[in-house]
């Protein structure tokens, strides 16, 4: 079989990259659904799009960027191995792919990383490593196997195959809906709102992409606002926002590029995880449901407008769910925040969005 390479340089991502990442995915995933529910529109005031990465196999987008990844290393290359460092999606995507490719697959978690999470890498036949009080000393120690191994080091942010891979969500989406107004894209690293950029200028120039990150660790949003690589103090509990440093590569690419970038509360992504569960029957994890959250939260640029929201992943544990669930924290949090009804009303009015001017 012949196999297309992607004419990445470390400096660029091009929509020609993404469209050939897409056919290297077509053996492996299925378009994923994009949906809308009524009473998610009645919430926002908006005319909402549902893109269901949730239903990946890994439940995450970020095995498109795995995938794409592995299925561009040569033979050689893959002999040696794969190792990377994560807490979360990018691990299991990682192991998932190696899997597929028949790779030795090793991720460095930190020591804190619950056990559940090391189970779900090994359940693909990775090699799950605890070690480290950081994801900073788990880098530091996947580098050190890399240097011992031979195997490549597989940095989650700053990797061009994993940008191609996770930007054929965007290609999907704009291709079915050209005519939307935003897609909103929560933000860790940045490697998903990187590539939606790309494929938005290429596709569908006046479609703002709006990145999304939690107030409580915002250094990407910091990074990009200031134009310079920062740390930001990293507090949310949100798994897949949860990131302490600007990375270079999806930085560069959305310079100039994201039309706006919003933060909301850990708080605030909870309520958004409510109104997924119940008015569209998904169970989204803290950062699948950040972009609905910020819909919700920051209604003057959604009001009237068709907006997709990337449910990017669902993977939570049973404590997580039981926050969700609970009834108590429901009212508290509609107290705290306005409540999602009352926020809809103010939606309706439909003031002109600064979000949607690039
Ligand atoms: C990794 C992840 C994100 C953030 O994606 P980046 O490409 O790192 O910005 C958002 N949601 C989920 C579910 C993730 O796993």
């Amino acid at each position: 079989m012949c196999h297309w390479r992607l004419m990445i340089s470390s400096m660029e991502l091009t929509l020609a990259d993404v469209r050939a990442a897409r056919t290297l995915l077509a053996d492996h995933l299925p378009p994923t659904p994009i949906w809308s529910y009524p009473l998610v529109d009645r919430a926002t005031g908006a005319s909402v799009l549902i893109k269901h990465e949730n239903t990946q196999p890994v439940g995450a987008f970020k095995v498109r960027g795995g995938l794409t990844l592995l299925s561009q290393m040569t033979e050689a290359e893959r002999r040696h191995g794969v190792v990377t460092y994560s807490t979360g999606n990018h691990a299991q995507s990682l192991a998932y792919a190696s899997r597929v490719f028949g790779v030795d697959c090793t991720v460095v978690m930190p020591s804190g990383t619950p056990v559940a999470k090391a189970e779900a890498v090994e359940g693909w036949s990775a090699t799950a490593v605890r070690t480290g009080n950081s994801l900073e000393e788990a880098e530091r120690h996947a580098r050190k196997i890399a240097e011992e191994t031979g195997a490549r080091l597989i940095s989650p942010g700053d990797t061009p195959e994993l940008l191609a891979g996770v930007g054929t969500l965007y290609l999907e989406i704009l291709e079915a809906h050209p005519d939307l107004d935003a897609i909103v894209v929560p933000i860790g690293s940045g490697t998903g709102a990187a590539a939606a950029c790309v494929v938005a200028e290429a596709l569908a120039p006046n479609c703002a992409v709006i990145g999304v990150q939690a107030s409580a660790s915002p250094a990407a949003h910091d990074s990009w606002r200031s134009g310079t690589l920062v740390a930001r103090p990293n507090r949310t509990a949100v798994a897949g926002l949860a990131t302490g440093r600007g990375y270079a590569l999806p930085q560069r690419l959305m310079a100039g590029r994201l039309s706006d970038f919003l933060l909301v509360t850990d708080e605030q992504i909870t309520d958004a995880r409510r109104l997924l569960a119940t008015a569209a029957h998904t169970q989204a994890e803290g950062a699948g449901a950040a972009s609905m959250a910020a819909v919700m939260a920051h209604p003057q640029h959604f009001a009237g407008r068709r907006v997709a929201v990337v449910c990017t992943g669902g993977n939570a544990d049973m404590s997580e769910l039981s926050t969700v669930a609970s009834e108590t924290e429901r009212q508290g949090g509609t107290e705290r925040q306005g409540g999602t009804e009352r926020q809809g009303e103010t939606e309706r009015r439909g003031e002109k969005s600064p979000a949607m001017h690039r």
